[in-house]
């Protein structure tokens, strides 16, 4: 426990609850890092190798998120280290949720992450006897499913068009990695919105078509194949991972993190790139985006439309009217236009990245809630 001692800050964690139990062999952590502005909120992630620093991390990237969108709940994130195909998952996950029902719901909502689905999130509901204790339950249940919606992917598609008209490349051709939960609903919205896009790939390969995709018959056939809808056409193949450096104006990873760094960046030849995955690009690439003049939007402003979602699903946990996604989709794309906007300003003004004008944006709000709450010195 020494390491998470020493990762402490004057953010947080606030809390770190490890939890094990010898009958199932469950192991998990929950880590409410920062509830200065609302209780702690974000995914529940199963994987083998889940470890307490890396749901320390994430924990503090969801304190930015929602300070970024400017919503009122706290950085959390919990993890249970097992395999999320293993026969005995239900078991594992209702001994975990049992370990922790004196933090949930009053400190921390679960939610949905890597390995665990919206059925998961219904049992662990079941498991306290409490609609309240984890969104992203299905639609039947009064639940609203966002990967099944696409409100991640819409949100990344409003923002590319908010940042391209800020850029002068409204319309223009985009190319975007994956097309999964995030990637296809980026396109299928692109498209409506009347863009080209150029370049899709999948985890089976990459395609691209300078004339710009059939995007409608490419998301009928992926509802058929998945992921090899790409093989369909394979006079238009291209290498995979090399969708991120074709002719286009606006590029869009929504796949994989670290796939832009120091070594490769240079070859971008799009002149916006809004990050629809979570951790595409390091540092060092963001800087040499920003000195070769490309406009970058930050994860956490751009694929916020999760958030957003999940913010509305907090808030319906109660009732007894399903949600109206009407109003979410609006929510979604006027919040998310706002952000871009304020981001790419603050990072002009003040001669930034948007990744650091962003995370000042975030801090200063975090900032603020603490002092208010009496939980620091002031400046
Ligand atoms: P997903 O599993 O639904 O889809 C991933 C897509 O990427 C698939 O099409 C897959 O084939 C493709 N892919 C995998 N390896 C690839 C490779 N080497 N080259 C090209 N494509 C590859 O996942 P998702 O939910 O769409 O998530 C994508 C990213 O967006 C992740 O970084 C995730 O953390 C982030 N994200 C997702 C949400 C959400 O609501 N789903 C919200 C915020 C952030």
């Amino acid at each position: 426990m020494s390491t998470i001692f020493e990762s402490m800050d004057e953010w947080g964690p606030e809390k770190v609850v490890v939890v094990s139990d010898a009958r199932t062999r469950m192991k998990g952590v929950l880590v409410i890092d920062n509830t200065a502005r609302g209780i702690g909120k974000g995914g529940t992630r199963m994987q083998p190798t889940v470890s307490v620093g890396e749901i320390s991390r994430l924990a503090r990237v969801m304190t930015w998120k929602w300070a970024a969108v400017d919503l009122f709940f706290g950085g959390a994130k919990a993890g249970i280290r097992a395999d999320p195909h293993s026969p005995y998952k239900e078991e594992i996950l209702r001994s975990f949720v049992r370990a922790l029902r004196n933090e949930v719901p009053q400190e921390y909502v679960y939610g949905l992450d890597m390995g665990l689905t919206e059925n998961d999130a219904a049992i662990i509901n079941d498991e306290l006897g409490d609609r309240g204790a984890a969104v992203g339950t299905p639609f039947d249940l009064g639940g609203i499913p966002y990967d099944q919606l696409g409100i991640t992917g819409f949100g990344v598609a409003e923002v590319v068009d908010e940042a391209a008209a800020a850029v002068g490349l409204a319309g223009k051709r985009v190319a975007i990695q994956g097309f999964g939960a995030v990637g296809h609903a980026t396109a299928e919205r692109l498209h409506h919105l009347g863009y080209s896009v150029v370049a899709i790939s999948t985890a089976q390969g990459a395609i691209h078509d300078p004339a710009g995709l059939d995007i409608p018959g490419l998301l009928r056939l992926r509802a058929e194949v998945g992921d090899s809808l790409v093989s369909s056409v394979p006079e238009l193949a291209i290498e995979t991972g090399t969708e991120l450096f074709v002719d286009a104006d606006i590029v869009v990873p929504a796949a994989l993190q670290d796939v832009l760094t120091e070594a490769n960046v240079s070859r971008v030849r799009g002149r916006l790139l809004v990050e629809g995955a979570n951790l595409p690009t390091n540092a060092g690439a963001q800087k040499m985006l920003r000195e070769a003049g490309v406009t970058v939007v930050p994860d956490f402003i751009a694929n916020a439309g999760g958030v957003v979602s999940a913010a509305f699903a907090m808030d319906a946990r109660y009732s007894a009217f399903r949600p109206q996604t009407e109003q979410i989709f609006t929510s979604v794309s006027a919040k998310l236009r706002a952000n871009t906007v304020s981001v790419l300003e603050e990072a002009n003004r003040r001669d930034l990245t948007t990744h650091e004008a962003a995370t000042r944006l975030a801090q200063s709000r975090v900032r603020a809630a603490m002092e208010l709450r009496g939980k620091v010195l002031p400046f």
